[in-house]
């Protein structure tokens, strides 16, 4: 039977959680996945190691969604409750299950090389009344259950998988998402994302509301402002790929002509990965000399596979020998103008660019808080200098966030002012 649509709760458990001492990574991550599939999330449920509460979360999401999936409490220890509950819940009774027994002493007898417990054993024991899902990455299996409606829907299915992120990732990709995709005629849900800087979102708004007014019911348009940019996300949802997807991409272009003139990359990545891809088209590398930001953005460069195609290397120069020894700023310009300066990151980029022989460069310095600010260079000045060896610009910047934030502002803008010259640049 084909139902109108597909909607899922996620159920996270555990008092690590709830306590804010553990931060629920685990249904982002899966909320993004049954997005992706066609499934829409209607709510997510945080709730303790606490069997009330849990049959009460139960309860209260299988009134409304047709998929529940839950995280955590799977473990061998006391505190972990859920799969008993599970049992007590669907009227169940434990049995070993001997696929996950042989799984379960190979990892312990192969892999860890330790002694088995009788409660490493109990790993193996399921409820009768569900599918078993072998974890390959773990101990604990996840459970699937499947329970038939009399209502307009089909049927629930209850997926219970264990609370560690690398673990309960496996089990959606392996067993859990392929297998709801078969068993429901899921709708397309498609999305196109584009990056804007420059220009705030009130601004976005105004300029393009003519164009969201008059698009079609199926479509959305989603704004998503961070580190000072804008991305809109221009979503379709239905049932004809084809038709969608032209639809979508008609519309998307519309959308990109409306905004071409504050728009960086049309696509949904960060802009570390934009910036790698057009280093590795122009055949150029790039190196970063950091006091400010001391390193960070060589991380995000490097987070990026392939980044050593691209990237030469980074200067942590965070003090004013750092800075004269590793890439010959003066002296003279630290003590006069001050190392959060115009001529000093100009010097920083020089003397990267002459080590390294990348390039292009980016240098940073400024500060970032809590401390250190004076009434003419307040906490969030920054200056950051981007070029190669014909030409430096420079540009100072003001953040009034916390040391974090500033620093993660820093490095998106100080990429995006790269991003932007190396443009200008090969044009
Ligand atoms: P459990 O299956 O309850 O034994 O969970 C094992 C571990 O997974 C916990 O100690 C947490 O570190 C982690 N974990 C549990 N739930 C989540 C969650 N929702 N997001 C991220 N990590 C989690
Ligand atoms: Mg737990």
């Amino acid at each position: 039977m084909k139902q109108e649509s597909v909607n899922a709760s996620i159920i996270t458990i555990g008092d690590e959680l709830l306590i804010g001492q553990t931060i629920d990574t685990n249904s982002a991550w899966m909320a993004q996945e049954l997005n992706k599939a066609g499934i829409w999330v209607r709510r997510r449920v945080a709730v303790g190691d606490v069997r009330q509460e849990i049959w009460q979360a139960l309860d209260e999401e299988m009134k409304q969604s047709d998929i529940l999936l839950l995280t955590g409490g799977l473990g061998p220890t006391a505190d972990d409750i859920t799969k008993p509950l599970l049992c007590d819940y669907f009227a169940g009774k434990m049995i070993v299950n001997e696929e996950i027994l042989t799984h379960v002493k190979d990892i312990f007898e192969n892999k860890l090389k330790r002694p088995l417990l009788e409660r490493n054993l109990k790993q193996a024991e399921v409820p009768d009344c569900c599918d078993v899902l072998l974890n390959k990455r773990g101990t604990a299996p996840g459970m699937w259950f499947t329970v038939p409606t009399t209502s307009s829907r089909t049927k629930r299915i209850i997926v219970s998988m264990p609370g560690v992120p690398h673990e309960m990732k496996g089990l959606m990709n392996d067993s859990v998402i392929p297998r709801l995709k078969r068993e429901w005629d899921l709708p397309q849900i498609l999305h196109r994302t584009l990056l804007t800087a420059g220009v705030g979102e009130s601004f976005l708004a105004e300029r393009i509301q003519q164009w969201e007014e008059a698009l079609p019911s199926h479509f959305k348009l989603a704004y998503l402002p961070n580190y000072g940019m804008v991305r809109l996300r221009l979503t379709t949802t239905g049932s004809d790929l084809n038709g969608l997807q032209q639809e979508l991409d008609y519309l998307f272009a519309e959308l990109q002509n409306l905004v071409k003139d504050t728009m960086v990359i049309n696509e949904d990545k960060p802009l570390e990965e934009a910036l790698g891809e057009l280093l590795l088209k122009q055949k150029k590398t790039l190196a970063t000399a950091e006091s400010c930001t001391g390193g960070y953005i060589a991380h995000l460069i490097t987070s990026i596979p392939g980044s050593s195609a691209y990237f030469e290397g980074s200067a942590v120069s965070y003090s004013y020998e750092a800075k004269e020894r590793l890439l010959q700023v003066q002296n003279k310009t630290l003590v006069s103008k001050g190392a959060v300066s115009d001529e000093t990151v100009r010097e920083m980029l020089n003397g990267l660019l002459q080590q390294t022989g990348a390039n292009y460069g980016i240098a940073t310095s400024g500060i970032m808080g809590p401390d250190g600010g004076t009434p003419d260079k307040p906490v969030g000045t920054v200056w950051v200098a981007v070029g190669n060896k014909e030409r430096i610009e420079t540009t100072c910047l003001r953040f009034r966030f916390d040391r974090m934030r500033n620093i993660q502002l820093t490095a998106a803008n100080a990429m995006l002012l790269l991003f932007r010259f190396i443009q200008q640049d090969t044009a």
